[in-house]
């Protein structure tokens, strides 16, 4: 089909009007006024919290800050001992790349993500700091919540459970109490008080319930029997039954039970997925685990085209690191996205929660605003 000069001109002219924010931000390229920012800040705990591998009442988590052209991009990074990380081990990596950042074009990001994972292979949670900062930047930058920048529907967001760590029945009572407003809660199992939590949960109330055994259970036939007796509770799905490495086994779970299976502790990347596509009904993408929301879209698509239901959930974060994912969550079936709600002192303020339902604002970029500076807080960890 030909067309003429003039329609062309005229056709661009629209694309140029429907994108003028983008129109206007080329560049983005290293300027005099770019700042990349490192701090470790220490998160409490409302309640110790215990899963199947062990008990904190803190976490320190790595906030990155960048700056250019007036702009600020915030990124989190929450080490887990499960993975081998740590804040000062993400710390001296961020150094690393430093340099590589601060001379790097912001906009083109895409460029710039395979520039720090080349330089620092398979360190998913700086990856994830560095994408997030990069991201809110971007989307600052472009004058847009980064869910607009995705063409994502914000009213699509959905509820997200509150989780119950593992504790005595009588604080577990309590904590569903504290959990009021949320519909659908999520309860940590895998040490040997499975039934004795339950009981204290289903005593305090009957809403729908998600179960975590963070690869607590050992071996199949004591997971079937787990999961069948959770059945007959009205539990909606089951993470991590086994050990991430037993797949085989979960497969023959997983033809045996009615409840669906959800791979956390297997799946990181969105190479991991197609293996775990006849042992698992869903996976649970962190961004912490998949380095980041370019990755975490990979394997959204990638687990849609493998038919299988989609989590986002996180690790013990601030409000930046759970709005980011918040950003995706129109784009899943499941959100566990309470890291943030189960600190004390979030230095942030970001994504909103009314009666579960994760509530994303319209300001530009993650729509985050910080509470208490987070700079202030030099490393080594206070
Ligand atoms: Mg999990």
């Amino acid at each position: 089909m030909k067309i003429s000069r003039r329609k062309l001109l005229g056709a661009s002219a629209l694309a140029g009007a429907a994108w003028p924010a983008i129109a206007a931000a080329s560049g983005g390229g290293p300027s005099a006024g770019t700042r990349f920012d490192v701090s470790t800040k220490r998160l409490l705990l409302r309640h110790t919290w215990t899963i199947s591998r062990g008990s904190s009442d803190f976490k320190d988590n790595v906030f990155l800050r960048i700056e250019r052209d007036g702009v600020v991009g915030w990124g989190e990074a929450a080490p887990n001992v499960r993975y081998g990380q740590s804040a000062e081990q993400i710390v001296a990596d961020l150094e690393k790349v430093r340099s590589l950042v601060e001379a790097g074009e912001w906009l083109k990001y895409v460029d710039l993500r395979e520039q720090w994972e080349r330089a620092l292979p398979g360190r998913s949670c700086i990856h994830a700091a560095l994408d997030i900062a990069i991201l809110d930047w971007v989307s600052g930058r472009l004058k847009a919540p980064l869910y607009r920048l995705l063409g994502l529907n914000a009213g699509k967001a959905p509820v997200t459970t509150f989780s119950i760590g593992i504790d005595t029945p009588e604080v577990i009572k309590q904590k569903v109490e504290e959990a009021k407003e949320f519909p659908v809660l999520k309860i940590k199992v895998g040490r040997d008080n499975d039934a004795e939590i339950l009981a204290a949960v289903r005593e305090a109330t009957d809403k729908p319930l998600r179960v975590d055994a963070n690869e607590g259970w050992h071996d199949k036939e004591q997971a079937l029997e787990k999961v069948r007796w959770l059945q007959g509770l009205g539990v909606e799905l089951i993470e991590q039954p086994l050990p991430a490495s037993m797949i085989e086994e979960t497969a023959w779970l997983r033809e045996r039970v009615g409840v669906p299976i959800i791979a956390d502790e297997a799946v990181r990347t969105a190479a991991d997925i197609p293996r775990l596509a006849g042992a698992y009904d869903g996976i649970n993408i962190k961004l912490m685990k998949s380095g980041g929301i370019q990755e975490a879209i990979r394997m959204i698509h990638v687990a849609r085209t493998l038919g299988m239901t989609i989590m986002l959930g996180c690790m013990i974060e601030s409000s930046v690191a759970i709005s980011a994912a918040a950003h995706l969550s129109p784009m899943v079936d499941y959100a566990d996205l309470d890291g943030n709600l189960l600190i004390s002192n979030d230095p942030f303020i970001g994504v909103g929660v009314e009666r579960g339902k994760l509530i994303l604002n319209d300001r530009p970029g993650l729509g985050i605003r910080e509470r208490s500076s987070v700079l202030t807080s030099p490393a080594p960890v206070q």
